[in-house]
């Protein structure tokens, strides 16, 4: 463990919870699993509204359907005109991204090296969420669930997943 994946949380950083109703949390689920096909990762951005601590995830947006080359070299890279589309759907549907998911291939949920270095959206608090197997796993429990969080200059935190007071179903 190093200082990047310490649990301790700066006090500056603002405690937000991001609420995620179950029903959509399935349908994430079981469309990155099909995405990827048990072969490959994917991953969505996810939307919402922000009342005070409370986020609340309302709609998903897959990095495919913004960037199709999203995955084509392995790890994540996404474009710059995949941003202004994923900035455009947040204008028109006056949401942000309230988080980021993607799968891994395994078990293991802990991030990699570019997942580290390349946070989706590169703004404190904001949370990346990975899934096991891709996405081949439960869609009605958070557990297995990787949950990092990050500070902003290349720290992030893991949360124990199910970091209920992070993340919650509804
Ligand atoms: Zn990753």
């Amino acid at each position: 463990m190093n200082s990047s994946t310490r649990e301790t949380t700066p006090a500056s950083d603002i405690d937000r919870t991001l609420k995620v109703p179950l029903q959509l949390w399935r349908r994430l689920i079981l469309d990155l699993r099909a995405r990827g096909q048990g072969r490959r990762e994917s991953g969505a951005f996810i939307l919402g509204d922000r009342k005070g601590r409370i986020d609340r995830a309302r709609a998903y947006v897959p990095y495919d359907a913004l960037d199709p080359h999203a995955f084509e070299s392995g790890i994540i890279r996404f474009s710059s005109s995949g941003y202004s589309k994923l900035w455009k759907i947040c204008r028109e549907s006056k949401r942000r991204v309230v988080a980021d998911v993607h799968t891994h291939p395994t078990d293991w949920v802990d991030q990699s090296d570019s997942d580290q270095a390349h946070p989706m959206i590169p703004e404190a608090g904001h949370l990346a969420i990975i899934l096991p197997r891709f996405a081949q796993t439960r869609w009605w429990t958070l557990d297995g669930v990787g949950l990092h969080e990050y500070h902003g200059s290349r720290r992030w935190s893991r949360r124990s997943a199910p970091a209920r007071a992070k993340l919650v179903l509804l």
